[in-house]
């Protein structure tokens, strides 16, 4: 809906539509003299708090936050020679000397573990009573409040949270189906029509059957084509993960529906419908693929694969790539399984050892006020954006400066992981037209599917999980990737396999699954 109330204030010249609403704002400076608060912040882009992790330097935004709030950050952060957050984590507890604020990517998982044995800060009655714009947020998704919270039902820390809906989308060679004087693919029979035509019929006009009819960069996303058949492939925004089916948290891999999805999956590709070196071309495979004139179909990000229409204009004559609707199932239904995840487990918690944490706490929520949210994804105003009619407009020099937008914010100490609301506007002024157009097309139909948000679990349900569930995941890949390539048959193994996994104690995982399911979610 979001696109469609940005055209409507396009036209408008209005910002009743599209503005987020905040509850207040609030008293600043937050302090009257300035407070030093020190922070580990450890996320991909930068490992440290400042411009790709060098804490020698300011980020602009950091100096307009501290002219605003008085709160000064000070880097602190543990594990900077490491990219691995997880790694930075563990070594950071390891000092048992916490900064006043532990921020970064994937902090929900050792927060909630180590929150309740006193390590952080509970912050349910912080936000109550201190942080109004925070409040206002999730009193408007309280769904998002359950899932971030810890077993013993306190919150412990402010996430990060994405905008927009759409992630990946089907892709498919317009000019090719042109070619061969085809229809967009709406179900799965038309599907498998087009990729035989793409693999018989010479689309690429060069005399020669070498086209790949299905391909893609990640080799999970030749599991989107479980779908088809009313299977799942994950449950979440990353792969492999467990789904609700029928109020019940299960994993996709040990339904009925996956077998007979994966025993499909391993026809096309013995019939050459799907690329050979799905497993290995890696990363590449579309600009290789693309750049070639050798891919028809795949599942990959909206944004970043609409910009093929562009760049292969002068070098692939007639080259349109687009956007499609997924096909309908074999049961009719038509999903887009994957989607933006709506809070992630990245963002900032205060620590125990913090002084200071109604401060602190009213510092997290000048984020989430309009002007520290504007700060947040967009930059400093004057500097990398301008207010027009209403709305935050980049500079020409930062959407033409042949660098990403999000590479240049994350420089400037916007769309850092702090616990903050993302504004979908930021990424939409660099959206392509062609991309642009198919979230619209999405948007025409009821496509997304309900997300498992995880669950956090207690002492004893994180012993049995993490007893048993790695070694499941192991199998169950492998035996994924084996039946696929052709190495024994889905269909017969079956039995085993189950048998297999609840050896392996699958049934206990799901029982602490369902249990902490039902602690943070039931009722
Ligand atoms: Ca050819």
């Amino acid at each position: 809906m979001r696109t469609l109330k940005l055209a409507a204030a396009a036209i408008l010249g209005t910002t009743a539509l599209t503005a987020p609403a905040f509850a207040q704002d609030i008293d600043l400076p937050i302090v009257d003299e300035p407070l030093e608060l020190t922070i580990h912040m450890h996320w991909a882009r930068a490992q440290g708090y400042g411009p790709g992790g060098d804490t020698s330097k300011i980020y602009p935004v950091e100096e307009v936050a501290r002219e605003k709030t008085n709160i000064h950050l000070i880097d602190k952060t543990s594990g900077r020679n490491s990219t691995d957050q997880s790694e930075a984590m563990n070594l950071l507890l390891a000092t048992g000397n916490l900064p006043d604020i532990v921020g970064g990517a994937k902090i929900k998982q050792p927060v909630n573990e180590f929150g309740p044995q006193g390590a952080f800060q509970p912050l349910n009655d912080l936000v109550d009573e201190h942080a109004p714009n925070i409040k206002a947020w999730f009193d408007e998704h309280p769904d998002i409040w359950k899932a971030i919270q810890a077993y013993d039902g306190n919150v412990y820390y402010i996430p990060y949270l994405p905008d927009g809906k759409y992630a990946r989308a089907w892709f498919v060679r317009q000019d090719w189906l042109d070619a061969l004087g085809l229809e967009q693919p709406d179900n799965v029979e038309e599907l498998y029509d087009v990729l035989v035509a793409f693999r018989d019929n010479d689309p690429n006009g060069n005399g020669e059957k070498d086209e790949i009819p299905f391909f893609v960069r990640d080799w999970e996303e030749v599991l989107r084509l479980l779908n088809l058949w009313d299977a799942r492939s994950t449950g979440a925004d990353v792969y492999h993960q467990f789904y609700i089916k029928d109020g019940k948290v299960v994993h996709p891999y040990a339904q009925e529906a996956y077998r007979d999805g994966l025993a499909n999956i391993a026809d096309w590709y013995e019939e050459g419908l799907i690329d050979a070196e799905i497993f290995t071309r890696g990363s590449s495979a579309r600009d290789y693929l693309l750049g070639e004139n050798l891919g028809g179909m795949t599942h990959d990000w909206f944004a970043s694969t609409s910009g093929y229409n562009i760049a292969l204009a002068d070098k692939v004559e007639g080259f349109n790539f687009i956007p499609f609707l997924p096909p309908k199932s074999v049961s009719g239904n038509r999903i887009e399984e994957n989607r933006r995840i709506p809070m992630k487990p990245d963002g900032w918690a205060i620590s125990f050892s913090n002084e200071h944490p109604v401060e602190t706490i009213k510092y997290f929520d000048y984020w989430f006020s309009e002007e520290g949210a504007l700060l947040a994804n967009f930059g400093v105003e004057g500097k990398t954006w301008d207010m027009v009619d209403g709305e935050p407009i980049y500079k020409d020099s930062v959407l033409n400066s042949g660098q990403p937008v999000n590479s240049q914010m994350y420089l400037e100490g916007a769309q850092v992981y702090r616990g903050y609301p993302q504004d979908y506007r930021y990424e939409w002024q660099w959206t392509r037209d062609s991309a642009r157009k198919g979230i619209e097309l999405y948007d025409t139909h009821d496509l997304l599917v309900e997300q498992f948000l995880g669950v956090a679990f207690n002492e004893d349900e994180q012993t049995i999980f993490d007893k048993y569930y790695p070694s499941i995941e192991t199998y169950m890949l492998e035996r994924q990737q084996a039946w696929i390539l052709g190495t024994g048959d889905v269909k017969e193994d079956w039995d085993d396999y189950m048998a297999a996994l609840n050896k392996m104690g699958y049934e206990d995982v799901l029982e602490v699954m369902n249990s902490a399911y039902e602690r943070q979610y039931g009722g």
